[in-house]
């Protein structure tokens, strides 16, 4: 056993216990909250006897605690025999929990149990190798998710979870997988976004190309062959490539040892009742051109009206022919970790159609057409005729594609503040957002989508944020009616209160600061910071920073305070100064651990859409002492992003780039 996974907890606590394939199971909280665990003993008793059938090899120790320590941490660390987590992200109350909990909690559960066969059973002999733990148990962990809750349509709503990493990979502050030794010093580099939801994205692209249960019997070999050993990626390759009968090391390596990944390129033409499409590959890069050297072996799935089609494309450019004609979709399933640029004729033709496309393909391609649109081959206009069709959609991807538009709404927002053609996207936003709202209802109906109550939730916080009065009203209403929150439905709780706390008052602020500092769980804590961060007022959003530096306020969240400000409010200037001048306090907060204290700076400073602001950031972090610049180098990549969208779109939707402060 590795050091690195022994723990040991010392407190007072209560002990939920159970029991899983013949496993003792106890979940500890601190006391009074053992019911809370419920919901995660549940999952617990889902989960162990799934990986013990999956990888024919059962779970080792004789018996799984699971820790929900109270405050001071985020995340979770998968000891072995002893799992622990934030409580805020392990324990549930269907009485208050915000609408994504349950969701939240099954997959870190899934994922952290996981971790008892990847990387405790098998551990990676290097940190070079680290992917082979968290892109795995990343992997896993959403498998189990849908596989028990097809109700959250979790493969549809994975391709927004995967934006950030798809973003930053498409620019120049990334990095392969597997990129080369790690010394101990830059260990949380690694721990990033690639490693976990690249890695976790790219096993499920290669597991569709390779089919599930072959992807199933090269696993189970692995573990058996390396269990109490180490292991590195060419271990894994040779049992899954001798299950398939095939090497697989080859396409595998092609994306876990480059960075970046293709932009594939379609043209079609119909030729005597066959689609013949002509496809090419190029590297996707958000700002600059790609240099041509880099190729992948790209498992495609193709689908016509006549059927699918599986192709590997391993050169720069190739033809295929298929039975049928009418559009072509690349990247059928959307489990592909590419994108996807169809010639004008077929983006016409795709756009025509999209409501008669798979709800995967049509998520895919939504996502898509806003990735062309930052990185300026699509004018924003074409991605919002998409969004016109977005009400025609009756079937499980309609919340998964308007959650989509409001990341894509949100990002347009901040890379448009300050001029002219802000307010245009807002006003589309609210049309987009507002009738949606007004037909799923403010409160939750018997029977509908499970899915609705979260996109609720997140429709009523972004209409106030796009200036919808009236919404910001009704909400002060239903606020004030629940006796200024206390019996707010779970489903609207966390959403109601947010809204409040960004129109509030000094009197009003003051309620939710007390709150903050008296909550008794991590749930709430982060929701009064939330909250109190979103608040407009100019002189509230200075006392809301003061909250990072006082002592009341777990450190956990205190140091993310002006990060929260910076991306939920028009503060963000602001709270880079406050950061910046009170740095070495924060950091020693902070602490080191996952580079916490390197991201500071960067956290805030990535929501400005000035390219100035990048050159401060470089500057101010330079002159820091911390043990890693890709926070800074990645916040920078988003900052030029952002300004880039601003140049191009703001005189097409705004007549001017031109400040409205400077216009006047
Ligand atoms: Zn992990």
């Amino acid at each position: 056993m590795p050091s690195y996974l022994l723990a040991l907890a010392v407190g007072r606590f209560d002990v939920l216990e159970d029991s899983a394939a013949g496993v003792p199971l106890r979940i500890l909280t601190a006391p009074g909250k053992r019911e809370q665990a419920r919901y995660a003993m549940e999952v617990t008793r889902q989960v162990l006897p799934f990986y013990n059938d999956y990888f024919g090899v059962p779970y080792a120790l004789p018996k799984l605690d699971q820790l929900a320590v109270p405050a001071n941490r985020s995340g979770a660390m998968e000891d072995w025999g002893l799992i622990s987590y934030a409580e805020g992200i392990l324990l549930y109350d269907p009485a208050r929990s915000r609408p994504l909990q349950q969701r939240i909690v099954y997959e870190l559960v899934a994922h952290e149990v996981a971790h008892m066969w990847f990387g405790n059973l098998v551990t990676h002999a290097s940190w070079e190798e680290i992917w082979l733990n968290e892109a795995f148990a990343t992997w896993i962990a959403g498998k189990l998710v849908d596989r028990f809750n097809p109700q959250w349509h979790v493969a549809l709503n994975a391709r927004a979870e995967l934006e950030p990493v798809l973003e930053r990979d498409a620019g120049s502050a990334t990095r392969a997988i597997r990129s080369g030794p790690v010394s101990e010093r830059a260990v949380y580099d690694v721990l990033d976004s690639v490693t976990y939801d690249k890695g976790g994205a790219v096993l499920s692209m290669l597991e569709q190309w390779i089919g599930s249960d072959v992807f199933q019997r090269g696993l189970a070999s692995y573990m058996r062959e390396r269990r109490l050993s180490n292991a590195t990626a060419a271990d894994l390759w040779h049992h899954v490539g001798q299950a398939a009968g095939h090497d697989v090391a080859a396409v595998a390596g092609s994306w876990t040892d480059k960075p970046g990944f293709p932009l594939i390129g379609v043209s079609t033409r119909c030729v005597a009742g066959q689609t013949v499409a002509q496809l090419s590959q190029k590297r996707f890069l958000l700002n600059g051109e790609a240099d041509n050297d880099t190729l992948w072996q790209v498992p495609l799935a193709l689908a016509n009206d006549k059927g699918a089609h599986a192709s590997l494309l391993s050169r720069r450019t190739a033809a295929i022919t298929l039975p049928g004609c009418g559009p072509l979709v690349v990247n059928a399933g959307g489990h592909g970790f590419y994108r996807v640029d169809y010639a004008p004729a077929q983006r016409r033709e795709l756009t025509r159609r999209f409501t008669a496309l798979a709800p995967a393909d049509r998520v895919a391609l939504l996502s898509d057409r806003f990735a062309l649109v930052q990185a300026g081959r699509v004018p924003a206009e074409e991605y919002f005729a998409l969004l016109d069709q977005l009400p025609r959609i009756a079937d499980g991807s309609r919340v998964p594609l308007y959650l989509s538009a409001l990341d894509a709404l949100e990002f347009l927002d901040r890379a448009l503040a300050g001029t002219r053609a802000q307010a245009h996207v807002r006003s589309v936003g609210r049309k987009v957002m507002a009738p949606e709202l007004a037909r799923i209802g403010w409160v939750a109906r018997a029977g509908e989508d499970p899915q609705v109550p979260s996109l609720r939730s997140r429709l009523i916080m972004q209409l106030a944020r796009f200036d919808d009065a009236q919404l910001v009203a009704e909400a002060r209403r239903r606020y004030a009616e629940a006796g200024d929150g206390a019996t707010l439905p779970a489903g609207l709780r966390s959403a109601v209160i947010n809204v409040v706390g960004m129109d509030a008052d000094g009197a009003r602020f003051e309620q939710l600061r007390a709150r903050l500092l008296e909550a008794r769980n991590e749930e709430d804590r982060w929701l009064y910071a939330r909250t109190l961060t979103a608040v407009r007022d100019p002189a509230l959003a200075g006392q809301a920073l003061q909250l990072a530096l006082d002592q009341r306020v777990p450190a956990n969240i205190a140091t993310q305070l002006p990060a929260m400000m910076a991306r939920q409010s028009p503060h963000g200037a602001r709270a880079y100064a406050f950061t910046q001048t009170h740095w070495t306090a924060l950091a020693q907060r902070a602490g080191a651990m996952f580079n916490a204290d390197a991201w500071l700076l960067a956290e805030v400073a990535q929501h400005s859409n000035e390219r100035a602001m990048i050159e401060r950031l470089q500057r101010d972090d330079a002159a820091t002492t911390v043990a890693s610049r890709t926070p800074a180098a990645r916040a920078a990549d988003r900052i030029r992003l952002l300004a880039d969208v601003r140049d191009r779109e703001a005189p097409r939707l705004g007549g001017t780039s031109t400040p409205v402060q400077a216009a006047r």
